[in-house]
């Protein structure tokens, strides 16, 4: 029970509801775990809202931990989610703009599992809030548009607000090209290749990485530039 005398929910529970989303169960309890471990140490954010999937399992996790999870979408929904292309979905289209908009349903999912306190909608597009970003966070978790200037431009725009030792986690990494698009692959692969991160087991299609403690070289950063250092 929270303070306004609302149920609140646990991983449990979750498991047994139907959201809309693109996210297998395994992800999402992967999800949940990375985001009770890491709320402790600073606020969580997540880039890709769409109706609230994530953000419940993130969210709840934040929750146990007595963290916060900020969610950046504009809510218009993402190139492959329009009219007439592959993801759309005419339950999210608003008939009054005859545009999608996922922030409805985004807010109904929050209210509905009580996490209002601790899920901070941000409603704008991602790369204009990181301008004024400030706060470091112990969770980057990157599961916006799919183009590979998008998933540049999120990951590029946010790591360095990412704390050492805190999370970064990139959705629909498909190393096979014939089963999934390659950016967030690239970007993954960019990642690790700066040295800065720890790889961590992948579950499904959830890529995760951990920002190494500050002054520690990562395999990767010892390999690539092992050479240069005296
Ligand atoms: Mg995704």
């Amino acid at each position: 029970m929270d303070l306004n005398g609302n149920l609140e929910v646990n991983i449990d529970d979750l498991s047994k509801l139907a959201f809309k989303g693109f996210m297998a169960d395994e992800e999402a309890g992967r999800l949940y775990e990375l985001a009770k471990d890491a709320a402790r140490f600073g606020p969580c954010l997540e880039i890709g809202s769409y109706c609230g999937r994530s953000a419940a399992y993130l969210g709840t996790g934040c929750r146990e931990a007595g963290g916060v999870l900020f969610s950046v979408d504009h809510h218009q929904g993402s190139e492959e989610q329009q009219p007439g292309q592959e993801y759309y979905d005419p339950d999210l289209l608003d008939p009054a703009t005859g545009r999608i908009n996922t922030f409805p349903l985004f807010c109904r999912t929050i209210l509905e599992l009580s996490l209002q306190d601790t899920v901070i909608p941000i409603v704008a597009r991602s790369e204009v809030v990181a301008r004024f970003w400030q706060t470091p966070l112990s969770l980057i978790f990157i599961d916006g548009g799919h183009a590979f200037e998008t998933v540049f431009s999120d990951y590029s725009a946010w790591v360095s607000h990412l704390k050492p030792g805190g999370y970064l986690i990139i959705h629909d990494i498909f190393p096979d090209p014939a089963k999934g698009g390659q950016a967030p692959y690239c970007v993954y692969n960019m990642a690790l290749a700066s040295g800065l991160f720890f790889e961590l087991p992948m579950v499904q299609t959830l890529g995760v990485l951990q920002r190494a403690p500050a002054g520690s070289l990562t395999d990767e950063s010892k390999t690539r530039w092992g050479r240069l250092q005296t």
